[in-house]
């Protein structure tokens, strides 16, 4: 059966009044702690695309691109998402912490399994993902300041900074939790109070797999673009959201004035 079909199936019996007598199951702590002990070393995986990518292809090529160095067992379970069962714990970590992934030019989103959580209604819209901040005032490369700049963004998970809470560097480096529903965006305005000039903040994201240069959102491309909020031909994105390796600078020269 479907995993979609399962998950409607279930949402009807939940709300429909039944008149035959239900078998029930209590749930003993015990079954639970079993179940959490060997689901430790698993992760549920989704890959960000319109179609369907081939399972075999997935199963045989992520072992490598997650840099595993032990065996990972993977199992399919829906269309675009997957069980991984990790044989190191190093390499769980890695994969989770790590990234973001990408597999076939398609980002690779991982959730923890949690308690009776149901795998295919688990949410993937957000992830993590390591930002370069550049053009930012040197004063203002401050743990406190940097907080209110992710903030911007979303969940803030991690700020770069030296032992005493300040960055030094060509550009300031966040972890912030982003939803993966919304455009990426491109810099974030700073008001000066005392009536001088804004500054741009120009934002360089790390590791960024293909997103749509149409729309800004991660998981398709331009060509598959549904979004008529821009007009097609128009491409406002361009690679230069794509963060160079830490310490080279961006490859590519941003615009003298950022887009507005
Ligand atoms: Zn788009």
């Amino acid at each position: 059966m479907d995993p979609d079909e399962v998950v409607r199936l279930v949402e009807e019996l939940k709300i429909s009044t039944c008149h035959e007598e239900e078998q029930t199951l209590t749930i003993d702590t015990d079954a639970l702690q079993i179940g959490e002990q060997r689901t430790g070393s698993c992760l549920v995986a989704k890959i960000f695309s319109p179609k369907a990518i081939n399972r075999e292809a997935v199963i045989s090529h992520l072992p490598r691109i997650l840099q595993a160095i032990k065996h990972i067992e993977i199992c399919s379970v829906g269309d675009n998402l997957f069980i991984l069962d990790f044989k190191s714990l190093q390499d769980r970590k890695q994969a989770f912490s790590g990234g973001p992934w990408n597999i076939f030019r398609n980002l690779i989103v991982f959730r923890e399994l949690c308690g009776l959580q149901n795998v295919t209604a688990m949410n993937f819209d957000t992830m993590p993902i390591w930002i370069q901040c550049y053009n930012l005032p040197l004063v203002l490369m401050h743990k406190d300041f940097l907080q209110k700049l992710g903030s911007q963004l979303g969940d803030v998970e991690e700020i770069d900074t030296r032992e005493n809470g300040f960055s030094m560097g060509k550009f300031a480096r966040l972890r912030v939790r982003l939803d993966l529903r919304q455009p990426l965006k491109k810099h974030i305005r700073l008001k000066i109070q005392s009536g001088q000039e804004d500054v741009f903040v120009l934002l360089s994201y790390e590791r960024l797999p293909d997103f749509c240069h149409n729309c800004g959102i991660i998981g398709h491309s331009f060509r598959d673009c549904e979004n008529s909020w821009l007009e097609k031909g128009k491409l406002t994105y361009d690679s230069w959201l794509k963060a160079p390796l830490r310490g080279s600078g961006p490859k590519a020269k941003y615009p003298n004035s950022p887009p507005s």
